[in-house]
């Protein structure tokens, strides 16, 4: 806490710079070149809560209020495993009609989408994260069956003056110790991975990044388990939201660059996100600052990925803006273009190395040669079965370097891969370490 407090303070050009090399350099050493790939899956904007600067908030009646049925989410889960995304991050608000059995329900429907690809392989999502309100202790354990990824949940803002200020009194969101608490009581009730994130833009970044230093510290010394990943969103307009547009703490891109620095320095081994409410140009930055995940061809409004929304009709669903919307070919192509690999690997969460056991052996860099490998196994499935013509010659020559790389580095490892990789090409679907 006292360095990231100093790192903070240290402020001049050159320092910013040498801080962003060194946030590039950690985040090479513990994830090598992969960014991981997931999308964002809104399935219900109901909600209880009347967050201020929210355009789901129960006070916004210029949102159209929508839950989807089973089947709808059905046809979302094919349009998201019919482009090639093994990564999603299922989304809805704190409501009755959308509570921890809509949830599962909702997860299973979409674990049971499968596509037939033009090889002839199985597309299908393989593993869901949640953005979810707080639960209480039976519903975690519920949830806990349900073979979730992340459980993610943000404070929003660590500064309890301007959370009592945005929450209303009489919604559940005010009660900023529940919602502080929800990643304690999901790991004590058995779950592995927890996501945190604050939303940029409420109050002063600086204690923002130390509120969420502190949260990452208390887990640690609780469950020896930080966080799987950390969420930096920023404040975004929202449709007839207006605190959105005049907060006084809005983050500059400048400040936001270095919210990143200053995380990937402070919380090597965690996964840092971000989204698609950022511009293509600062997400391309943010690749040399520490950030490993990132979805791509997003939708944010409730049901429109398989209805996409008619012009001007978007907003009326969704809970903010994006900034960037680029289809997933012109995402992994840009990924390609700055020396990056796509990765589609959900691996880690399905071979159990996931929580106490995700923290250390990113903490002492055993987890990356695996994710490198799987990330060639998952992106070869990809190119194979999505790419279009014009990306097929620039992803043959990522993943060409990538062998050679372990070829060279990892050669105790390379037979089995090799053997692995083979099969992939004959045909075979779905194979990770
Ligand atoms: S931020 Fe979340 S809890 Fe608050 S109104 Fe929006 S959807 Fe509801």
């Amino acid at each position: 806490m006292d360095e990231l407090a100093l790192l903070i303070r240290a402020d001049t050009p050159d320092l910013n710079a040498r801080m962003a090399e060194t946030a590039d350099r950690v985040k090479s050493r513990v994830y090598g070149n992969r960014v991981v790939v997931f999308a964002p899956l809104y399935l219900a904007n109901q909600c209880v809560n009347a967050c201020v600067y929210c355009g789901f908030r129960n006070t916004n009646q210029a949102i159209e209020r929508v839950v989807l049925n089973q089947e709808e989410i059905r046809r979302e889960g094919e349009v998201l495993a019919g482009t090639g995304h093994r990564r999603v991050t299922a989304v809805l608000g704190e409501h009755p009609d959308t509570d921890v059995d809509y949830l599962i329900q909702s997860l299973q429907t979409l674990y049971g989408v499968k596509i037939r690809t033009k090889t002839g392989r199985t597309a299908n999502i393989r593993r869901i994260s949640v953005t979810a309100p707080p639960f209480n202790m039976e519903e975690l354990a519920r949830l806990r069956n349900a073979e979730i990824g992340a459980y993610q949940i943000f404070q929003e803002t660590y500064h309890r003056p301007t959370y009592d200020r945005l929450h209303p009194r009489s919604t559940p969101k005010h009660d900023y110790r529940w919602r502080l608490y929800a990643h304690h009581r999901a790991l004590a009730s058995g779950l592995q991975d927890v996501g945190l994130g604050a939303l940029f833009g409420l109050y002063d970044w600086r204690f923002e990044a130390m509120g969420l230093l502190a949260h990452v510290r208390e887990l640690e010394r609780r469950f020896k388990t930080g966080p799987h990943n950390i969420s930096v969103p920023r404040l975004e307009p929202a449709l007839n939201t207006p605190f959105a547009d005049h907060s006084r703490y809005k983050l500059s891109d400048a400040a936001f660059k270095r919210v990143l620095t200053l995380l990937r320095l402070a919380v090597p081994y965690s996964g840092l996100i971000v989204t698609a409410r950022e511009s293509a140009a600062l997400r391309n930055e943010a690749l040399e600052l520490g950030a490993t995940q990132m979805d791509a061809s997003s939708r944010c409004g409730v049901g429109a990925y398989a209805n996409p929304p008619q012009p001007g009709e978007g907003e009326r669903r969704q809970q903010f803006r994006l900034a960037d919307d680029r289809s997933l070919p012109q995402f992994v192509a840009a990924l390609l273009e700055k020396g990056r690999l796509p990765s589609f690997c959900t691996a880690g969460f399905r071979c159990g190395r996931t929580g106490q056991c995700f923290t250390e052996r990113r903490q002492y860099g055993l987890e990356g040669p695996f994710c490198g490998l799987n990330a060639v196994l998952t992106f070869r499935e990809w190119v194979d079965d999505f790419a279009p013509a014009e990306l097929r010659a620039p992803a043959a020559g990522a993943i060409g370097q990538e062998i050679q790389r372990i070829q060279d580095h990892m050669p105790q490892f390379y037979p089995v891969f090799k053997s692995v990789y083979d099969r992939l090409q004959n045909g075979e679907g779905d194979l990770y370490f």
